[in-house]
């Protein structure tokens, strides 16, 4: 199954992916994940993405689709499928996505458009805690871990990204408006687009595409 998660930054797409994974065997590719390690690691496509990352813009398209096509290289013979996370975030990505499966005979199966409002978005960036060495995610109200800064999956340290600020949400909320909500359109003229409502909790999130994929199913 080859399923794009797509929404406004905070509306969930990781968390339900994390929950998902295992369950459905499927690799979760988050481009923000590549892009925020390959500024750890320091490397100079590190370097050169940093500010667009802490701006609350997005790092060029072209940098992009090559980690994509780059790692759907490394895992395409698994035929575990995906979840992508996070990318397709522009029309011209969208289109490149699909020409990078076509290489492998693979095609997306839905779209999945995750709709939530503002205020949930805002309310769930703001308080998103995120583990530094497993990636895991957590809530300062909603999903607290057993211990107050430390992982329950792996014992990492939590902390808040750096562009879960105010003045850079605003922006990557704009940059979402402007150069990803097209996207949405791209899907459903392909007859691909399935949308479900972002604003119920987590485990109501899971079970509504958990009904979507048994429905794909039969
Ligand atoms: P995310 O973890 O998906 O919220 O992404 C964090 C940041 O990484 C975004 O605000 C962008 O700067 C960058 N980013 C992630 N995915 C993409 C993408 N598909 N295209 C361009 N920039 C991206």
């Amino acid at each position: 199954m080859i399923v794009v998660l797509l929404g406004a930054p905070g509306a969930g797409k990781g968390t339900l992916a994390g929950a998902l994974k295992d369950q459905l065997g499927a690799h979760h590719i988050s481009t923000g994940d590549l892009i925020r390690a390959e500024i750890k690691a320091g490397s100079p496509i590190g370097l050169e993405i940093k500010r667009y990352v802490e701006s609350g813009g997005l790092v060029p398209d072209e940098v992009v689709t090559k980690m994509i096509a780059e790692t759907v290289k490394k895992t395409a013979q698994d035929k575990k499928g995906y979840m992508f996370d996070g990318f397709p975030r522009t029309s011209s990505q969208a289109a490149d996505l699909d020409k990078v499966l076509k290489d492998y005979g693979l095609s997306i199966d839905f779209a999945l458009y995750m709709e939530a409002s503002l205020a949930v978005v805002l309310k769930r960036l703001t308080g998103r805690r995120v583990c530094r060495k497993c990636g895991a995610l957590y809530h300062m109200t909603n999903m607290l871990p057993k211990k107050a800064g430390v992982c329950d999956k792996c014992g990492g340290e939590l902390y808040q990204r750096t562009d879960d600020n105010e003045e850079t949400i605003k922006k990557r909320m704009s940059v979402y408006n402007e150069s990803t909500r097209p996207i949405i359109d791209f899907y459903k003229r392909q007859g691909k687009l399935k949308t479900i409502n972002a604003d119920l909790e987590a485990g109501e999130v899971k079970q509504a595409l958990l009904k979507i994929l048994n429905e794909q199913r039969h």
